[in-house]
């Protein structure tokens, strides 16, 4: 019980020294986003039969920020970072000649995760914009909700088992494995990471595991609900990949072939606590599971035909891209 009480006062005091930083910086401070950086990479593995689903994992110093572009022509955004870097993004939609965002999901009511929201909803003006339900009155968060409502976008909360085919398109299986009803109460603000959106999607023989910020508790649910449905060549770890996150069982479970860390960048200048965390470097080290995260490999893509799938960094030229080995 004791460590219970000692973990949830770590955790209260990182949230709001989180929060407080967020706000500082997004009023004080602008980065730049880093486009003359930006460059796609041209290799022999890049040459994919058939129209690839592209992942791409935007480095956006906090937060994640995850664009999904489906065979079929569907473009969506899962959770948009904490603003600074909105530019990297329209960049690349620009290069990659997307005018549409067709959906936009916030995983669940943290700064790190919608913070970026209003000017990219008011550039693009999806069709559907998702969120958990989780009761956030701050008024940021209802600043979105209200761009939301004055271009009458429809909005939906999320829950396990909802069906996103419309979103993802019929070539993409995508499956909503959290939160359920339980995990998103009044008390959700006590700890908004435990509502946090989870989403599985599958093509062809690849497949791939979105967490937001999901934690040790929620990872062990998870396991509890899907067991081996868990299963996923590429995972997106939780919540930054942070001391609270990250278990070997989970780890186990989802046997990926990569694991990639959002929103890790900055937050040893400003967290004061290292992400990915010495743990989960360690535990996935342990299980042969290379780790790649903005910090060291900057904004990375993931590329998969069905078939086969393989990721590179856009905004470093040296890191060295690794093909994946689905059966
Ligand atoms: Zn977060």
């Amino acid at each position: 019980m004791a460590v219970t009480k000692m973990n949830f006062l770590i955790k209260s005091l990182l949230s709001l020294q989180a929060i407080l930083i967020s706000f500082f910086l997004s009023g004080c401070l602008q980065f730049p986003a880093t486009i003359s950086d930006f460059k796609i990479m041209t290799t022999s593995q890049q040459e994919l039969d058939g129209t690839p689903l592209r992942v791409t994992f935007f480095e956006v110093g906090l937060g994640d920020c995850i664009l999904v572009e489906t065979p079929t022509g569907e473009v969506v955004l899962i959770d948009g970072g904490v603003g600074w870097y909105c530019d990297l993004i329209f960049n690349y939609l620009e290069s990659q000649g997307i005018t549409r965002i067709n959906s936009m999901i916030v995983t669940h009511p943290h700064y790190d995760h919608y913070g970026g929201f209003p000017e990219i909803l008011e550039r693009y003006k999806p069709d559907r914009f998702y969120h958990n339900g989780a009761p956030d009155f701050s008024s940021k968060y209802l600043e979105l909700l209200n761009i939301v409502n004055k271009y009458k976008i429809p909005a939906q909360s999320l829950r396990r088992g909802d069906d996103l085919s419309s979103v993802f398109g019929p070539q993409v299986q995508s499956q909503v494995l959290y939160p359920n009803e339980k995990a998103v109460t009044l008390d959700s603000q006590d700890d908004f990471n435990d509502g946090s959106i989870v989403i599985k999607l599958v093509y062809g023989e690849s497949s791939f595991l979105f967490t937001g910020d999901v934690e040790e508790d929620e990872e062990a649910r998870l396991i509890e609900l899907e067991g081996d449905n868990l299963k996923s060549d590429v995972l997106k770890l939780g919540h930054h990949a942070s001391l609270f996150s990250g278990t070997v069982e989970f780890f186990e479970t989802v046997s990926p072939q990569i694991a990639i860390a959002q929103g890790t960048q900055l937050a040893d200048i400003y967290l004061f606590y290292p992400r990915p965390s010495y743990g989960i470097i360690s535990r996935l080290k342990k299980l042969n599971v290379p780790l790649i995260y903005p910090k060291k490999d900057g904004t990375i893509q993931v590329v998969s035909d069905g078939k086969s799938c393989h990721w590179n960094s856009l905004t470093q030229l040296e890191s060295t891209p690794i093909k994946l080995n689905i059966p």
